[in-house]
């Protein structure tokens, strides 16, 4: 099932969101049900959060170039143990 995040439509106003969709909250959903659109907690409108849910945060690098510039020391496997600095 589905795991998703869901926060406030208006989480700057208090009188249309709670703590709970201000901060956001996870709600596993099967894909049968119909949307999400309402806080669980306070019954104001909330909205799926996209793309946040089961991310890695870190992001490899694209190339051992970015990796450079981004300040990594790149290291390349050559031989059994043998790492050769590039
Ligand atoms: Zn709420």
């Amino acid at each position: 099932m589905p795991l998703y995040e869901y926060i406030s439509e208006n989480p700057d106003d208090a009188s249309l969101s709670c703590p709970m969709c201000r901060r956001g909250y996870e709600l596993m959903r099967p894909l049968s049900r119909e949307p999400h659109t309402r806080c669980m907690y306070c019954k104001n409108p909330v909205r799926k959060k996209i793309g946040t849910v089961n991310v890695p945060k870190i992001s490899a690098p694209l190339s051992v170039t970015d990796a450079r510039k981004a300040g990594f020391t790149v290291l390349q496997k050559r031989d059994e143990g043998v790492y050769e600095k590039l």
